[in-house]
């Protein structure tokens, strides 16, 4: 018998591979949640308190975390170690074939509640596959969700103005999102949500490689670097990123390749509600052009 692991404490599990698999472990083994897996869990979470007392939570763009007392799960679910199995599109050196079949992979989705809150359609990604730089933003809106491509409204025209004003176009770079599915009302993804569907965007990342990836709002930064610091401590900087619960070692398709550069930025959507953050907004973006040596145009955003 299993049940759902609480969504903290799946975090925690998953911060604790990633450290695996940063050490070149990739290999785990189940066995009953009474042993070892319990042990763990217990480690992780102990971990986390830590870092929750160095690190204050900035919980405006997220749901909130739940309360210090977690459950210990009476057995791992399933779906947790799809996380760390060899995934499909392994081994498939074209990025394009190897994308479709994650994207088959994820099919008619299910997995979290924003299945059935109104999506009209799955937003899987958009650009080039082969590129430098990623921007994963936090979900489709009401324009993205008819027309099934990430960051087409008015936040999509202000991110291809910020993505042109690094010297380049949109075609140039792959644009996803940390949910795949249109939140009601286009309110914040819940943290189950994002647990949920962002698995799909590592397994892209790690197909993709890119040098760098741009984090767009609070959303994806916390997500892609389970972190709950605030925008101002996670701007400013890079950050070492390796796609969690997918294995990066195949050196057939690129042997350079071993995990990528990650900068935080606000989201376009509040750049539009607060244009006085585009500065800053353009002194990370400078960041990064200096990190893939773009060549900074005449005019900022
Ligand atoms: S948001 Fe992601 S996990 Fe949830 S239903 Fe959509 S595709 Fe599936």
């Amino acid at each position: 018998m299993s049940r759902t692991l609480d969504p903290e404490l799946r975090r925690a599990l998953a911060a604790r591979i990633r450290y695996h698999n940063e050490m070149g472990i990739y290999d785990f083994y189940r066995r009953e949640a009474s042993g070892e897996v319990a042990t763990l869990a217990a480690e992780a979470r102990g971990a986390d308190a830590v870092t929750a007392e160095i690190q204050p939570e900035s919980r405006e763009e997220m749901s909130p975390r739940k309360g210090a007392a977690v459950a210990v799960p009476v057995a791992v679910e399933e779906n947790f170690f799809e996380l760390i199995a060899p995934k499909p599109e392994q081994g498939v050196s074209d990025p394009v074939k190897a994308l479709k079949i994650i994207r088959e992979d994820l099919g008619d989705c299910t997995r979290c509640p924003l299945h059935k809150q109104g999506r009209k359609q799955i937003v899987f990604g958009v650009g080039d596959p082969a590129t430098d730089l990623m921007f994963v933003g936090e979900g489709p809106g009401a324009d993205e969700d008819d027309q099934g491509e990430p960051f087409v409204g008015r936040a999509g025209q202000l991110l291809n103005n910020m993505i042109k004003a690094m010297g380049i176009t949109r075609e140039q770079v792959y644009i996803a999102n940390i949910v795949k599915c249109r939140p009601p009302g286009n309110r914040t993804p819940e943290r189950e949500e994002c647990d949920t569907c962002s698995p799909f965007l590592m397994r892209q990342i790690a197909v993709i490689k890119p040098k760098v990836i741009v984090a767009l709002g609070a959303t994806a930064a916390k997500t892609l670097l389970a972190m709950n610091s605030s925008m101002a401590q996670l701007r400013g900087r890079f950050y070492d990123f390796k796609p969690a619960g997918v294995r990066i070692d195949d050196r057939s398709s690129d042997p350079r390749w071993d995990g990528c550069q990650l900068a935080v930025t606000y989201h376009p959507a509040f750049l539009l509600r607060d244009p006085r953050q585009k500065g800053e907004a353009w002194k990370d973006l400078q960041m990064v052009m200096r990190e893939l040596g773009l060549k900074a145009p005449e005019k900022s955003v």
